[in-house]
């Protein structure tokens, strides 16, 4: 496995395979690794020659207030668990690097980043384009996967790549989840231990939504409903966004008697962790 960390030398190493016509897939990830980040590894895997992954905590999508400062890091255990995953490249830029002095250039989309976790995180989706398109023209992957756990990033990527022309197929993975089905993540390390015995309390709300609307009951009830199931557990202190939305669009949904998929979404405050999830209704 090979550790790069200037956009020189991974394009040097881009440059070669596709030379030998060798297929890329791309894992782009903050990194502080876990089963869900593994099993987009996989996926790339099974659908490309090399899979190579980033590791990059992306200052340009952290609100002023958010905890860039204290998202963790971990390089060497991420590195581990990489090589035993069979990455063949990580790239590990420096925040120069990637943002160098004057850097004024940020890819925005759109009406999709005003709503759901865009609605109180300005900024948050140009910063995830932003880089997301720089990790595309420099590693130039035939397939990038991205996890189903931030579905609205998935989504927003999905479009860009299509309102873009880019050439890159991007692949989405179901989210992985702890045994009481918290879905994984970087953050719940955050949580204390009695904080994060209610946490899954998000996860339990959704599926109890979705069942409700299986039997037919009117959206708006639903949403209530899970709005004050989440509020009336003591640990959770702020409900962000509770929302029943087209799967495809991200449109708000009125009539549920539509074939589409509809996507149930959240997100919540535990202390000082803000934790997502959703899960879809198949049409
Ligand atoms: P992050 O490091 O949080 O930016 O996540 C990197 C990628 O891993 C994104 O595509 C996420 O959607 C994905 N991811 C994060 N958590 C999970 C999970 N529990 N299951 C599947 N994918 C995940």
């Amino acid at each position: 496995m090979n550790v790069i960390t200037t956009i020189g030398e991974i394009k040097q190493a881009v440059n070669n395979l596709k030379q030998k016509k060798v297929t890329i897939g791309l894992v782009p990830t903050m990194g502080y690794l876990h089963q869900g980040h593994l099993s987009l590894m996989q996926k790339a895997k099974q659908e490309t020659d090399r899979v190579f992954i980033s590791i990059f905590v992306n200052p340009a999508q952290f609100g002023p207030s958010e905890d860039f400062d204290q998202y963790p890091r971990d390089f060497e255990r991420d590195s581990r668990l990489a090589q035993q995953s069979g990455v063949d490249y990580i790239f590990y830029p420096s925040t120069e690097e990637m943002y160098p002095k004057g850097f004024c250039t940020y890819v925005g989309i759109k009406k999709l980043d005003r709503i759901m976790c865009g609605k109180n995180r300005p900024g948050h989706f140009t910063g995830v384009c932003t880089v997301v398109l720089k990790l595309f023209h420099i590693i130039q992957p035939d397939i990038a996967v991205f996890g189903q756990k931030d579905y609205q990033q998935l989504i927003i990527l999905k479009k860009m790549s299509r309102d873009l022309n880019l050439e890159v197929k991007v692949l989405s993975h179901k989210t992985i989840r702890e045994k009481d089905g918290l879905a994984v993540s970087s953050r719940n390390q955050y949580l204390s231990p009695p904080q994060r015995k209610n946490a899954a309390i998000l996860y339990q709300s959704l599926i109890e939504a979705r069942q409700m609307l299986q039997k037919g009951q009117e959206i708006e009830t639903v949403r209530k409903k899970a709005w004050a199931n989440l509020q009336s557990n003591t640990f959770v202190d702020k409900v962000d966004y509770l929302d029943i939305r087209d799967a495809q669009t991200l449109d708000q949904v009125i009539d549920i008697g539509q074939k589409n998929d509809i996507l149930i979404a959240g997100a919540i405050w535990i202390g000082n962790t803000r934790l997502i999830d959703n899960v879809v209704l198949r049409g």
